[in-house]
């Protein structure tokens, strides 16, 4: 039975790396009808605020990525943790150590300059036949782990592939403060063993932290997770992941117009691939997810590529179902959506020529507001001699079929009368009912515009 976990710290939004780790535990639990479980690691009381925790949830919740179990709080299980270092002192596996940290200080300038890499030198470790120093009174001591001093810690990480430690470059951990409250690596330890997480899917900054918390496993007794450590996401100018890229946080991308199905299927192809594909379903994607396509290089953010997806899953969704999404974007706008054309119709023709939800409100705008058109704009497409072939046109759209088609065909037969070429009619069209040049073919514009509108826009031309 395979069990995943997403174990974030809630110290910032939800962001892109963060989401995509989320996204392969996820994926990887369902492949395999397993378990996934969201995890708050939240014992870093400086860092950590509700407001992140609140923005794990959305971000989870708008990407779809459900968890079966949890959320587990890390501050609500200090009991168990501390009852596991209490376990520990009594097995063994962990000791005080009543150094100061002025002599901390001290061991760790001498190390330095012998040209010593400063390590903690085992001085309150207890060995068989070694006399420890007798423990001072007035000194709290923290609880360290006995790591083992010989041999090696070698797991095959499912990503990276085989790697090896010497455990004397591991020095006895610090698991619990003097305060009394267990360290990071260890509430991870503890976590993982008692959830019984079978796969640990995480960012590659936590490979260092692997090999202490294996040889914490171990002494606890645990079965040790198999591990799979995602390499970095970069920028498109390969250059660690930041706002400078665009959009970080995964709720910026709703907010910025994309889809949740366009942000999943990309961020699954950030670092791991199923032959050429480039689109697929949540659904493929559960089909077919899996350890081994993960590549160990770091991944490339693109937003082009995303930008792309988007496009497609905005197409496949098609105009009915995006016509909420556009109408809250158009109500921020301020724009009287009963005064204009049925929006799924306005987004059917806008959809090809738009990226995301937010391009398509601002391209729709046009349509339902009333708004007198750029005086220098239409002066520098309506020509003295365009002027009665609008005045003539403005009079057949008082009786043409109102189609497309139709309109299309008694704007041609005037232009072929005037002698004039498509775009000097089709210009100044254009800036008159929507204030711009740059829209779908003049005709479809027309026809969606809607008569009485069009004709009301026309007058001042007859
Ligand atoms: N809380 C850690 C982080 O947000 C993840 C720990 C883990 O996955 O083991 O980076």
């Amino acid at each position: 039975m395979i069990r995943t976990r997403f174990a974030p710290s809630p110290t910032g939004f939800l962001h892109i790396g963060g989401a995509r780790t989320a996204l392969f535990s996820w994926a990887y639990a369902r492949h395999h009808g397993g378990t996934f479980i969201l995890r708050i690691e939240d014992t870093d009381l400086e860092r950590s605020t509700p407001e992140a925790v609140q923005a794990i949830f959305d971000g989870m919740a708008w990407l779809g990525l459900a968890h079966d179990e949890g959320p587990f709080f890390q501050m609500q299980r200090m009991a168990r943790y501390k009852a596991v270092i209490a376990e520990m002192l009594q097995a063994g596996t962990a000791y005080p150590c009543y150094m100061s940290s002025a002599e901390l200080e001290a061991l760790r300038e001498a190390q330095r300059a012998r040209g010593e890499k400063p390590r903690y030198d085992g001085r309150w470790r207890p060995e068989s036949g070694k006399s420890l120093p007798k423990p001072p009174t007035d000194i709290k001591p923290v609880i360290r782990f006995k790591n083992p001093q010989e041999g090696v810690v070698a797991w095959n990480d499912l990503v990276k592939g085989p790697i090896e430690i010497a455990n004397r470059e591991l020095d006895d951990l610090i698991i619990a403060r003097a305060d009394g409250t267990p360290t990071y690596n260890f509430c991870v330890v503890v976590d993982d063993w008692d959830m019984a997480i079978t796969h640990v899917i995480r960012g590659d900054d936590h490979v260092n932290n692997t090999p202490r918390q294996i040889n914490i496993l171990r002494a606890l007794g645990a079965t040790v997770p198999e591990y799979a450590h995602l390499s970095m996401i970069l920028g498109d100018d390969g250059t660690k992941l930041s706002k400078r890229h665009g959009a970080v946080s995964v709720m910026q991308y709703e907010a910025d117009g994309f889809l949740p199905e366009a942000v999943i299927n990309y961020l699954a192809r950030l670092g791991w691939s199923h032959g050429d594909d480039e689109i697929f379903s949540r659904e493929e994607l559960v089909a077919w997810f899996d350890l081994a396509h993960i590549t160990p290089s770091a991944a490339r953010f693109n937003t082009e590529k995303l930008l792309w997806l988007n496009h497609h899953y905005l197409k496949q969704t098609g105009a009915s179902a995006l016509a909420p999404k556009i109408a809250e974007r158009l109500q921020v706008m301020n724009a009287a959506l009963e005064s204009g054309p049925d929006l799924a119709a306005a987004i059917a023709l806008y959809v090809e020529r738009c990226q995301t939800l937010n391009a398509l409100g601002r391209a729709l705008l046009p349509f339902y507001c009333e708004k007198t058109p750029d005086a220098a704009l239409l002066a520098q497409h309506l020509s003295d001699e365009a002027r009665p072939a609008l005045a003539e046109f403005a009079g057949v759209l008082e009786t043409v079929e109102w189609n497309a088609a139709a309109i299309g065909a008694a704007l041609k037969e005037i232009l072929k009368r005037h002698g004039l070429k498509m775009l000097q009619l089709a210009m100044p069209l254009r800036v008159i009912l929507l204030g711009e040049t740059n829209t779908p073919s003049v005709d479809a514009v027309i026809a969606l515009f809607g008569r009485e509108r069009v004709l009301a826009r026309l007058s001042g031309y007859k």
